[in-house]
């Protein structure tokens, strides 16, 4: 067992799912082990937007007598997570860290969340994120922005900045997110921990507020691939609420055992296009130091080409907004969350008022670019062909996946940026999503596991951690993870960041 700095919140959930089989460690002193350190980090790194002690406190007294009658329901039996405010959990406000939800508590849970439950998993709280998802650096959060616990001047990315941060910040083994377009990746490549978005339709949607339909996924941030696996064999299987679920299975044991003699043989693929000239050097230089690694412990490694890469990030952003648009119609300050009607006005009058004042700007900036590219002049033009691009794009991965098994890039072409620096240049943000946004559109699973530093500040910030990115055919999330779980049985970075930091 590792037992890093962290008191219990130092282990990884497989280690605290075995301390509780074992009786080295009771539920309840879990669970507020993990609310403490929640607390701890309060204003801070802001992690959190409600902590639930009394559900979180009632949880653990239930999972441990049932524990204690022999009834062990998962390897996470008994360990605390936190849960990302766009996903619904019964009587506990649920928020998409918008105004626009302010006093909106859901009536039912996701399906999510009921597996986590069922699992014995030990919910403490609900976490920040950029507001509805749209962002990738948890400043567009009306509770304000969460912060990178490896450096307080810095975001932590975004959208799920909540739960990457509260995993590196050890106050949750993992955590619940959610990924549109790289938003469980990217924060956990900013905050050097182990995110994993899965193939479309393995994890249910029912229960999460949509944002883009076609590409939303639930999926882990914890703290390696191996703790990804075990949340993932919970989180997978068909749910009939949701008409895309699949009926797929996932076996961690694979994962959990793998050493590096899963490499071998591994046909690892590198596009040209994601090493182009506008890299950071210092993650080009890590995460072909990577490949390297994975070369020489038996992978295949070779580079192709994937010129369809660039064309993804604009056709992304029509789809997500287009999507968008219609998924945000619905909050008309009437049938949810806090309204703005006042007597006299009109109908109309009321939804424009209700949504003006309940929206923040990145939401506003989408909801516009979403209707005008789904208005009848450019539907053609803009969403047609965004569409188009999709479809090229999948035939692309297809057809390099005949040659491959994972296909490795950088998580993102950046290391964690200052906050504020991001927010008045949004074409900029955008781009950052350039190495996550063509996994969604074409449906497929993705992991981002730490592969090293950038080099310290000038002004004596420390060099922030490297993400890189494995991605895999569809429903090869099994493959993904156990490749990112070998690379971690050799390597360290996955235990660094938070202990280099403090
Ligand atoms: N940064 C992307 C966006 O703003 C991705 C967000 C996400 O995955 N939810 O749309």
């Amino acid at each position: 067992m590792s037992g890093l700095s962290g008191g219990f919140m130092g282990y990884s959930a497989l280690e605290l799912g075995a301390l509780v089989q074992s009786r080295k460690a009771g539920v309840e002193e879990l669970a507020r082990a993990a609310l403490e350190a929640a607390a701890s980090t309060g204003d801070s790194v802001n992690a959190f937007i409600t902590l639930c002690e009394d559900y979180a406190m009632g949880q653990a007294r239930l999972v441990q007598s049932r524990i204690d009658s022999g009834d062990i329901p998962s390897r996470l039996a008994g360990v605390p997570a936190a849960v990302k405010d766009n996903i619904s959990t019964r009587g506990i406000p649920t928020t998409c860290a918008s105004r626009i939800l302010d006093g909106y508590t859901p009536m039912f849970d996701a399906n999510a969340v009921e597996r986590l439950r069922g699992a014995g998993g030990i919910m403490i709280g609900k976490l920040n994120m950029d507001e509805f998802a749209m962002g990738s650096t948890t400043e567009t959060s009306a509770y304000g922005p969460t912060r990178n616990p490896l450096d307080l001047s810095r975001c932590p990315g975004g959208s799920s900045g909540g739960a990457a941060a509260a995993v590196a910040a050890r106050a949750v083994p993992f955590a619940l997110g959610s990924d549109t377009g790289g938003s469980i990746r990217q924060p956990a490549s900013f905050c050097g921990v182990t995110g994993h978005k899965p193939t479309y339709g393995a994890v249910s949607r029912w229960g999460l507020i949509a944002y883009g339909s076609s590409l939303d996924q639930i999926g882990p941030i914890a703290r390696d691939a191996r703790d990804c696996a075990a949340v993932m064999s919970i989180l997978a299987g068909e749910d009939k609420r949701d008409g895309t679920s699949a009926a797929f299975e996932f076996d961690d044991s694979t994962v959990i055992n793998a050493d590096a003699d899963a490499l071998k043989g591994l046909r690892a693929g590198i596009p040209d296009e994601a090493f182009d000239a506008g890299l950071d050097q210092s993650i080009r230089a890590r995460v072909l130091e990577a490949a390297d690694l994975l070369e020489d412990l038996g992978a295949k490694v070779e580079r192709f080409a994937f010129p369809t890469l660039r064309y993804a990030v604009p056709a992304y952003y029509i789809i997500a907004s287009a999507e968008a648009a219609s998924n945000l119609s619905r909050y008309d300050g009437i049938r949810y969350g806090r309204g703005a009607a006042e007597p006299g006005l009109t109908l109309e009058e009321a939804i424009a008022r209700a949504r003006s004042a309940g929206f923040g700007r990145e939401v506003k900036r989408r909801l516009m670019l979403g209707n005008f590219a789904l208005s009848a002049g450019y539907y053609d033009a803009y969403y047609n062909k965004a569409l188009q691009v999709k479809a090229m794009l999948r035939g692309a991965f297809d057809e390099a996946f005949e040659r491959f098994d994972i296909i490795l890039t950088p998580t993102a072409p950046t290391t964690a940026m200052k906050l504020g620096e991001s927010l008045n240049d949004p074409l900029a943000m955008y781009l950052g999503d350039v190495y996550t946004v063509p996994v969604n559109l074409a449906g497929l699973p993705a992991a981002s596991l730490p592969c090293g530093f950038a080099e310290p500040d000038a002004d004596g910030g420390a060099g922030m951690p490297i993400g890189m990115q494995f991605i895999g055919r569809a429903f090869g999330d099994e493959t993904v993870l156990r490749a990112a779980a070998a690379y971690q049985s050799v390597t360290d970075w996955h235990r660094r960041g938070y202990d280099a930091a403090i």
